[in-house]
């Protein structure tokens, strides 16, 4: 024969029984097969003690709940082993943190992050680009292009001159923001007497001052801390500090319905077995204390109530083409570009004094527009320029001024206005 046995002051619902308390028997709980302690009934005289063993009470054991509850139903209800613990809501307010009255018990929203102005660094060295092509080159490069398209006119190109050429390279500009956002929650856990800095003295420091910091640069992740100095000790309001809740099983009565006899205690003319003629058991969940203990303080009465920082780190990245030529950029993309500059820092300086303004623009719109944002605090900070060197080649025809770009270090072509371009009768494109 298994017993199973108990502490009592670990018993649900006994709290305050004194540590020293006798070690004593129980009933099982659902979670393990029912040992039958104490005397079999034998009051019945149809009771087969070797078969049916009707449950009397331990030698020693009380009959009485540990806890008389008011709002207790005047007789025992039909146990239910699937009845759910109810919820305790919290309704009492909690002890103001100093810069921290927006933190409740619920994840709030992303805290406002401090303005940093962005500083502006006008010794920034850029690569230089290899000079653009000559007139000569353009027409060659044209030239060249045209004798390998099969409806391309060539007498044409010798009549052709480039009167002009604009060096129009293309430009690709990336800047990358690893930025952080905190947001904070009070959270709980039971007071148990742990050793806890100004303790009901909260002076956390202010959000942006928690330290916090990322595990790697440059990866999404989500990082957790404590915010230190924001504890108090709160009466626990899951029992508002008596450590134990009345029993949902039984709802306080300690003993529910005999399942057997329907609480009639009989069984035809004797005695029903299984609960010895009382018409209830005792609750397998409390035991017949009436009590259990409070799920959310553990039984300590009171909890220890901290407010959690949450920074989640988060790469912001945004990249814009700048291209004033007639060639696709979908066709640029591919090609081989080369770096102008490129900067990691805390924060970049946004690109001031290069030789083409729109890249300037870009680059201060773009670093403007990460620094505005309103809740992503900046860490770190890289930008980079490619170029791809692109000429516009000017020639007139017919009394008309026509265009074609070179483009790439591959030097390809883009001329849609050559005359003569197709026969319009096979597949051969313009490009
Ligand atoms: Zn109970
Ligand atoms: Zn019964
Ligand atoms: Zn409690």
């Amino acid at each position: 024969m298994t017993l199973e046995t108990h502490q009592a002051d670990s018993l649900p619902g006994m709290p305050n029984v004194e540590a020293n308390a006798p070690v004593y028997l129980t009933e099982a709980t659902e979670k393990t097969p029912i040992t039958y302690i104490g005397q079999p009934h034998t009051n019945s005289s149809t009771a087969n003690s070797k078969t049916n063993k009707a449950w009397t009470l331990p030698l020693g054991e009380a009959t009485s709940a540990a806890y008389s509850w008011p709002d207790a139903p005047d007789s025992d209800v039909v146990d239910n082993p699937n009845a759910k613990e109810p919820s305790y809501q919290m309704t009492q307010a909690l002890q103001a943190i100093p810069g921290y009255e927006t933190t409740t018990v619920r994840k709030g929203k992303p805290h406002k992050k401090k303005d940093v102005p962005i500083s502006r660094d006008f010794q920034q060295k850029f690569q230089e680009l290899p000079a653009p092509l000559s007139k000569a080159d353009a027409h060659g490069v044209l030239k060249d292009h045209v004798s390998h398209k099969c409806c391309y006119g060539k007498r044409v190109i010798n009549d052709l001159e480039v009167d002009k050429v604009i060096n129009v390279p293309v430009h690709q500009y990336k800047l990358s923001t690893f930025t952080e956002t905190r947001q904070t929650i009070r959270l709980f856990e039971p007071f148990k007497g742990q050793k806890i800095d100004n303790l009901n003295n909260p002076f956390p420091p202010t959000i942006w001052e928690v330290k916090n910091s990322p595990d790697s640069l440059w990866k999404k992740h989500t990082k957790k801390c404590t915010v230190p100095q924001s504890s108090t000790i709160e009466t626990c309001h899951g029992c508002t500090g008596r450590g134990f809740n009345k029993c949902y099983r039984c709802l306080g009565r300690g003993t529910t319905k005999c399942k057997k006899c329907k609480g009639t205690g009989k069984a035809k003319a004797d005695n029903c077995l299984e609960c010895a003629g009382s018409g209830n058991r005792r609750c397998q969940l409390c035991r017949g204390h009436a009590c259990i203990v409070c799920s959310v303080c553990q039984g300590y009465k009171q909890l220890h109530f901290y407010i959690q920082l949450i920074s989640d780190f988060n790469v912001l990245e945004d990249e814009v083409w700048l291209n004033a030529t007639k060639v696709s950029t979908k066709s640029l993309q591919k090609l081989k570009k080369s770096k102008v500059i490129e900067t990691e820092n805390i924060m970049v300086s946004p690109i001031i004094n290069y030789s083409f303004g729109d890249v300037n623009n870009a680059s201060d719109s773009l670093v403007t527009k990460h620094s505005k944002e309103p809740t992503k605090c900046i860490i770190q900070q890289r930008h980079v320029l490619f170029a791809l060197p692109v000429v516009e080649g000017q020639y007139v025809w017919k009394r008309r001024i026509k265009s074609f770009w070179v483009y790439g270090h591959e030097r390809l072509v883009y001329a849609p206005e050559y005359p003569e371009s197709c026969c319009g009768r096979c597949a051969c494109t313009i490009v």
